[in-house]
């Protein structure tokens, strides 16, 4: 930690940047809409940020008919001009970066450093999306006597919804391809996070995104079903959990309309023998634990050990976790903040007293509230338990916090066994140096992501999604394009 550290924006400064409405519709803020009076608490000290009136059917009903208007126009434009347009929202979003993460630190409570970055990299997805707009094509089929061909067109109004644990990343992976692609968006966020959706927007227009073609509807699941349901949505893009993936699921079957899923994951960081034990026990204790305060799907929350090391793993764990400065999203030193909501704060506790209870595994460090002088924010400690049982809840539940599960493994065949008795197949991590190993392992992982001596976060040329319970469809690179557009092929007979 360096001394005299400051933070890009302090929390006063944050307060006075707060949007004025949290739906907004067709290039304008939305002051009077239909949904519930919302109390947004910011989970840093438990005050309240001000009252915002979340979106209702009404609104949704609005926001799909503007979009679907503003598609027509924004479909017919020359590709070229779609994508300079993109180019300025990217622009835009990144100029605006701090005022943004600022408003995802207040609302969701990451450390205003990490919502920085987590902005500024969400703008890359726009301007890699922007790139794509003009370089859409298609293909010709060897149909003898005849010109066969395929092109790729835009579904009309693409439903997205979103979770709350990174307001920025979240939005901008589903509002860069649906552009793009030559779509409107309607977007939902969670209530957890309402917050940060519309100020993204307003940038947008601002930089001449038309208006109608990004519009942010926040709500619970009822205004999620609003969406899903509403016959002029094309095509829903989900990330979030799988009670509310079944949910949508069911709805988008009974309307046979497409879905791509991102779910969430239970993923195993595997550290062999011959691995660089300092840096891969350091990275899985900074990704496993403190990396968000654990709320990221895709992070590695299962750490399977050799044997041989396994013993000098948790020292370096331990340790690792012990010097997390646990504190305020607005602090100089933070490096791990709250938790967003109490209701996930009570839910991890009671996971706290239940692997207690039920012994799954043997605390090396944490396993409580954070009390003292942040007693009222929603802060855990980082948590580690070790000898975890493969079989137990602890092992295959995603718990959505500070909480890493060490287990030991004697050989390649036993790690990979036991990293692929789950449920979830989102993301698997490979730490060694032995190169064929390394491919190996890949390859018989059961995940969508894998990563080898690294995290690579969410690079947007990259195709991104999980397997199994963990969704279907990509996100990231030509899939994510495509995936948010449908085929169409013309035959000419000759
Ligand atoms: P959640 O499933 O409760 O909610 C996600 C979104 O869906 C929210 O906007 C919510 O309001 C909405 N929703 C909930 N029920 C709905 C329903 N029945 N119909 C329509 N909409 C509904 O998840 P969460 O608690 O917000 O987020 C955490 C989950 O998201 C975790 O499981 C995590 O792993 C997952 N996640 C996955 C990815 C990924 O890319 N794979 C990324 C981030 C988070």
């Amino acid at each position: 930690m360096t001394a005299g550290r400051t933070v890009p924006v302090d929390e006063a400064t944050a307060r006075t940047l707060l949007p004025p409405a949290s739906v907004y519709i067709d290039g304008s803020y939305v002051a009077d809409a239909s949904g519930e009076q919302h109390d947004h608490i910011h989970p840093g000290d438990g005050s309240s940020l001000g009252l915002w009136r979340l979106a209702g059917a009404q609104d949704v009903d609005r926001a799909v008919q503007s979009g679907a208007a503003a598609q027509r126009v924004w479909a017919g434009l020359a590709p070229g001009a779609r994508r300079d347009t993109l180019f300025r929202v990217a622009e835009a979003i990144r100029s605006n970066s701090l005022s943004l993460a600022a408003v995802a630190s207040l609302e969701m409570g990451m450390p205003i450093r990490t919502a920085v970055a987590g902005t500024l990299a969400a703008a890359e997805w726009l301007a890699y999306y922007a790139g794509w707009a003009d370089k859409i094509d298609g293909t010709v089929a060897p149909v003898p006597g005849a010109h066969d061909y395929a092109v790729h067109e835009p579904y009309g109004v693409v439903g997205g919804i979103i979770p709350w644990n990174g307001p920025a990343m979240g939005l901008c992976v589903k509002v860069a391809p649906a552009l793009a692609a030559g779509n409107a968006i309607v977007l939902k966020p969670s209530d957890v996070a309402p917050l940060s959706g519309a100020m993204f927007a307003q940038y947008a227009t601002e930089a001449g995104l038309p208006p109608g073609l990004f519009n942010v509807v926040p709500g619970g699941p009822d205004v999620g079903q609003s969406l899903c349901t509403h016959p002029g949505v094309g095509v829903i893009s989900f990330t979030g959990g799988n009670v509310a993936a079944r949910s949508i699921g069911a709805v988008a079957a009974q309307r046979q309309v497409p879905t791509l899923f991102e779910l969430g994951g239970k993923s195993a960081s595997l550290i062999f023998a011959d691995a660089d034990l300092p840096r891969a026990a350091k990275l899985a204790a900074v990704l496993g634990v403190a990396q968000n305060s654990g709320q990221g799907c895709f992070l590695p929350t299962r750490l399977l050990v050799q044997r041989p090391v396994y013993q000098q793993a948790l020292d370096i764990v331990e340790k690792t976790t012990t010097g997390f400065a646990v504190g305020r999203p607005f602090g100089a030193d933070t490096t791990m903040g709250p938790i967003a909501n109490r209701a996930s704060y009570e839910r991890i506790l009671g996971i706290f007293d239940r692997v207690a209870a039920e012994g799954d595994g043997r605390l090396l460090h944490g396993g409580r509230a954070l009390g003292a002088d942040l007693a009222d924010g929603f802060y855990l400690e980082p948590t580690v338990y070790y000898d975890v049982a493969p079989g137990s809840r602890l092992a295959r539940e995603e718990v959505f916090g500070p909480v890493l599960s060490v287990l030991p493994f004697d050989d390649e065949d036993e790690a990979v066994s036991i990293a692929n008795d789950s449920e979830f197949g989102l993301a698997g991590y490979v730490w060694t140096e032995d190169l064929r190993r390394a491919h190996r392992v890949a390859a018989r992982l059961a995940a969508g992501y894998v990563s080898v001596n690294s995290m690579a976060g969410l690079p947007p040329a990259a195709p991104f999604g999980g397997w199994k319970a963990s969704g279907h469809g990509k996100e990231g690179g030509r899939e994510g394009l495509l995936a948010l557009m449908r085929q169409k092929n013309v035959h000419v007979a000759l």
